[in-house]
């Protein structure tokens, strides 16, 4: 159980899993920060041939029934099913997240999103063709768009891949998949088995950096939609660069989740709440619950009971079922916290309750964090940090908290923790986030979108609204007369 499984890293190419040919990136372990292996990235040559032969593969592929291609998703499930425990453990391995979250967690949401598109391809809905104009009738088609490149994140690798590949897919698109640089290791794993699954060239995956790798397929003229997952910056640059060639985007950026806590909240629960939510996945998570608004008649027992629950928070222990978090994906990362941390605790009305450090021992690990006296304006409440660290902020008036939670670059996620429904609701409609939960956060379904608001981005991933992004509404016009011949 404990021996390393099997590190694939041969790129999938029209059909064939080949080495890559460009400049080697090497795997690290975060959480011990050893290296694993060299993976060869793409060469400009092999990003070319991947893309033409998801182009030479489109129209077959386009021309396939919703069962015919529902067929083909459900055997990936499948697949992902029968490999969950080395998916998991790759998961674990190239991520540092602890396995036994890997598999309860992860890998069975990456089946669910392949079963959910395979179901959701089949039973579309739209308007009734119809004779709309005397003597012609209109009927709408979803038709897909062509070679899709797929660019995603180094926070849940396999989940985003299956975010990105199922709807492209099960749309009738073709896919050019690129994992983060940092975590490939899950998705080469599956390589062979979606090479054995698809027809040659509807799904090809390139490894490689995104300035070499990424940009290339940004910049290619036959690829028709660029499906991204990653920071604000990075967004911007592939909007930039898909100007020149008009290209579809879909954004998935980053987020800063306000959680306001209302004086009626049941407080054992939000307290639990955040200490999960807030902290999952070592808080690299875009919907994480890190920004809490706390009103002032509980504020300070919510720091109490927040500042205990999250200094028991297990990490780096040797059983990896006493972890409930990883470390940073990189030292890079890590830092990148650190020094957030350390320029809010800079600002004389910042306290920190607990955490703040750099684990001293291997690994990338940076101690759960929760800083109080936060206010509005400060860097830490307006900028995403991307680790375990959560801020409290103190309001009087829901008016206040509501307008500081709207006050933000970002729009992805969100929630209202109070006992009173009506209050719920009136906070949940005014706030501008793609998501508002209610005495819960971070719960996604396949059935239901995720996505955001102004910086966040735009599109959405799961849910049918995603089949809709990788396609295109096209309407077809009969002109057939009034009279019966
Ligand atoms: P990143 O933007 O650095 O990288 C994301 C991907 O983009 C990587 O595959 C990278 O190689 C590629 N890339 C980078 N520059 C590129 C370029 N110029 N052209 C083409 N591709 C390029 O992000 P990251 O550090 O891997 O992930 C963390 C970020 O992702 C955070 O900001 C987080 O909030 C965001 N995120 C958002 C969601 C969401 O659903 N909204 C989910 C997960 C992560």
């Amino acid at each position: 159980m404990n021996a390393l499984p099997t590190l694939h890293s041969k790129l999938l190419i029209d059909g064939q899993l080949v080495s890559g040919a460009g400049a080697t990136e090497v795997i690290l372990n975060p959480a011990t920060g050893e290296s694993l292996l060299g993976i060869a990235e793409a060469s400009a040559e092999q990003v070319e041939a991947a893309v033409q032969s998801a182009q030479q593969a489109f129209p077959a592929w386009s021309r396939t029934t919703p069962a015919q291609r529902a067929g083909l998703l459900l055997a990936i499930a499948d697949a992902i099913e029968n490999n969950a425990g080395q998916l998991a453990r790759l998961e674990s391995l190239n991520c540092g997240k602890p396995l036994h979250l890997a598999s309860a967690d992860d890998i069975p949401a990456c089946a669910d999103v392949f079963r959910f598109f395979a179901g959701a391809v089949r039973c579309q809905q739209g308007q009734l063709a119809g004779e709309y104009v005397p003597g012609h009738t209109s009927l709408l088609r979803r038709d897909p768009l062509g070679v899709v490149a797929s660019i995603a994140p180094w926070n849940y690798p396999l989940m985003m891949a299956a975010w990105k590949i199922a709807p492209a897919l099960a749309a009738g698109n073709c896919v050019v998949f690129k994992p983060s640089e940092h975590t490939p290791l899950s998705i080469l794993a599956l390589a062979p088995l979606l090479a054995n699954i698809l027809p040659r060239g509807v799904l090809n995956i390139l490894c490689g950096g995104g300035e070499s790798v990424g940009s290339q397929l940004v910049g290619h003229a036959r690829v028709r939609m660029v499906s991204l997952t990653g920071d604000i910056v990075t967004g911007q640059k592939i909007l930039q660069a898909a100007a020149r060639t008009l290209k579809r985007t879909h954004l998935e950026l980053g987020g800063k989740a306000p959680v306001i806590v209302c004086d009626d909240a049941d407080l054992d629960a939000v307290v639990q709440g955040i200490r999960a939510y807030g902290y999952y996945n070592a808080g690299q998570d875009c919907t994480a619950a890190c920004r809490i608004y706390a009103q002032a008649s509980i504020h300070d027992r919510l720091v109490a009971q927040l500042g205990e629950a999250v200094a028991s928070l297990r990490f780096a222990r040797k059983q990896d079922a006493d972890n409930e978090i990883g470390p940073l994906i990189s030292a890079r990362q890590r830092d990148r916290v650190a020094s957030f941390v350390e320029r809010a605790l800079g600002q004389p009305h910042i306290e920190r309750v607990t955490g703040a450090a750099v684990h001293s021992g291997a690994g990338f690990y940076y101690q759960p964090t929760l800083l109080a006296g936060c206010r509005q304006t400060d860097e830490i409440v307006q900028r995403e940090v991307f680790g375990p660290v959560v801020t409290v902020t103190r309001f009087d008036e829901l008016q206040q908290a509501l307008d500081w939670a709207n006050d933000s670059e970002y729009g992805l996620a969100s929630s209202v923790w109070t006992r009173d429904l009506d209050k719920a609701f009136q906070l949940a409609n005014r706030l501008q986030y793609g998501c508002t939960w209610i005495n819960t956060h971070f719960t996604l379904t396949s059935e239901m979108p995720h996505g955001g608001l102004k910086r966040s981005g735009y599109g959405k991933d799961l849910s049918s609204d995603s089949l809709a992004d990788y396609s295109v509404t096209r309407h077809i016009m009969a002109r057939h007369g009034l009279q019966l011949v």
